[in-house]
C-alpha cells in the first residue's frame, strides 16, 4: 500500500521540493495550506506537481482543525513545515509568530497523544534556535540562546516535540536546518534578495540594492538535499534530533562577491560602516548600500553546523557548495527575467 504523508505549508520552499520528492518515493502526498483568497501555488506549479498533490485547507492555530485533518486522513508520515519562517518579521510580530511556531506544534503534538495510529511526525527546528551562543561549529549539543521572536519559538516547539517524545511515546524529531536556499527562495530571505535585485540591475531594472548587516555569516546549503534529510529522519525506528548544514559558514558580503562574480558585474567595496557601499567598476554607480532599516534589533552573527550526527546516523552529507547553490538561483533568476551575463 502507497504511505501517506502530511506536508504542512505545502506552498513553500521546503514544502515544495518535500512534495516532489515524496512523489517520487511513491507516496500518496497531502499537503495543507492556510485559506486564502489567492493561493501562491507558483512553487508547486515550477515543480511540475500541482496537480499530483491533495490539497487540504488547515489552520495550524486551530486544534479542531487539526486534530479533525490528522484524524481523517490518518497519515503514516506528517512534515510540520508551516511557520512564520521570516526572523525579521517575526520582531513585529511575536504574538503571531508564537501561536503558529508553537501553538501549532501542540496542536498536532495533543492530536497526536490521542490517535491510536503510530504516526511520524517532523518538526522543522532551525539553527536560529542558537543565536549568538557561540563562533565555534554547533551540533545537537551547543544550549540554544535565541536572539529573536522567530528563534524563541522554535525553541519552546523544540522542546515540546523532546517532551513528547520521552513522556509520551511519540513518534516525533526535529531537524535543526542552518539555511537552505534555492531558487525557490521567499523573496524577502537576503540570498534570494541579493540574487533577484542584481540580475534586475542587470536588466536596468533598478538602479541599486538596500541591505542590512553584510557581516553576518550563515551556512548556506542547497533546499532540495535539505528535504531528503527530513525524509530520512523520518524513516529511523529510534526518533532523534539532527542538525543539517554544510559545516561552512560565509558573510553575506561574500555571497554578494560570488554573486557578481558569477554575473560578471565587477564591484569595488568603499566606505564604512552604515556609510559601506558597493560601486559597479563600469560605470561607477553605487549598486548596494547599507540601509539601517534592515538591521534587526539583535542580530545573529555567525552560525556555523557541525552536522556529523547526521553524516554517521542519516548517512546523509551536503552536494551543493556555495558556488554551486549561486549558480543555480542566479541562472533561474536570469531566465524568469530573461537577461543575459555579458
Ligand atoms: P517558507 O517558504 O516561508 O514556507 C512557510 C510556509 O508556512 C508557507 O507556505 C506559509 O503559507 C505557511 N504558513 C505560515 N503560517 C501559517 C499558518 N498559520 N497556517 C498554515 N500555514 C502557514 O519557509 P521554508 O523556507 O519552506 O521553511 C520551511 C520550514 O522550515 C519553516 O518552518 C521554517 O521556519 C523552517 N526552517 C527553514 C530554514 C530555511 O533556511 N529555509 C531553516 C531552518 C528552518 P503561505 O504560503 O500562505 O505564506
Amino acid at each position: 500500500m502507497k504511505k501517506k504523508a502530511i506536508i504542512t505549508g505545502i506552498m513553500g520552499q521546503d514544502g515544495a521540493y518535500l512534495a516532489k520528492f515524496l512523489l517520487k518515493k511513491n507516496y500518496d502526498v497531502y499537503g495543507t495550506y492556510r485559506r486564502n483568497s489567492n493561493l501562491d501555488i507558483n512553487r508547486l506549479k515550477k515543480l511540475n506537481i500541482y496537480n499530483k498533490i491533495k490539497l487540504l485547507d488547515l489552520e495550524i492555530t486551530e486544534f479542531a482543525s487539526v486534530n479533525h485533518t490528522i484524524k481523517r486522513i490518518l497519515p503514516d508520515e506528517i512534515y510540520n513545515l508551516a511557520a512564520m519562517s521570516f526572523v525579521g518579521s517575526s520582531f513585529n510580530q511575536p504574538i503571531y509568530t508564537l501561536n503558529t511556531n508553537t501553538i501549532g506544534v501542540l496542536n498536532f503534538l495533543e492530536t497526536l497523544k490521542s490517535t491510536k495510529k503510530n504516526i511520524s511526525f517532523y518538526q522543522a527546528s532551525t539553527s536560529e534556535m542558537f543565536g549568538n551562543f557561540t563562533n565555534n561549529a554547533i551540533d545537537e549539543n551547543t544550549p540554544f540562546d535565541p536572539a529573536s521572536p522567530y528563534g524563541i519559538s522554535k525553541v519552546t516547539s523544540h522542546f515540546l516535540v523532546k517532551l513528547y517524545r520521552k513522556a509520551f511515546n511519540l513518534n516525533c524529531c526535529s531537524g535543526i536546518l542552518f539555511n537552505h536556499e534555492s531558487p525557490l527562495r521567499g523573496e524577502e530571505f537576503v540570498t534570494k534578495k541579493i540574487v533577484k535585485q542584481l540580475c534586475e540591475i542587470l536588466k536596468k531594472k533598478r538602479n541599486v540594492i538596500k541591505i542590512g548587516n553584510v557581516y553576518s555569516k550563515r551556512d548556506w546549503g542547497y533546499a532540495p538535499e535539505y528535504v531528503e534529510a527530513m525524509w530520512k529522519m523520518l524513516q529511523l525506528k529510534k526518533k532523534n534530533d539532527f542538525v543539517i548544514g554544510t559545516g561552512k559558514t560565509y558573510t553575506i558580503k561574500y555571497f554578494i562577491n560570488e554573486t557578481c562574480r558569477y554575473l560578471k558585474i565587477p564591484i569595488k567595496w568603499k566606505g564604512k560602516g552604515l556609510n559601506e557601499y558597493c560601486l559597479n567598476k563600469k560605470n561607477n554607480k553605487k549598486i548596494i548600500v547599507i540601509d539601517k532599516k534592515y538591521y534587526r534589533p539583535l542580530d545573529v552573527y555567525s552560525l556555523k553546523s557541525k552536522p556529523s550526527r547526521a553524516k554517521k546516523i542519516l548517512k546523509w552529507s551536503y552536494r551543493t557548495n556555495l558556488k554551486g547553490l549561486i549558480k543555480q538561483m542566479c541562472d533561474s533568476e536570469l531566465k524568469e527575467l530573461n537577461v543575459k551575463i555579458k
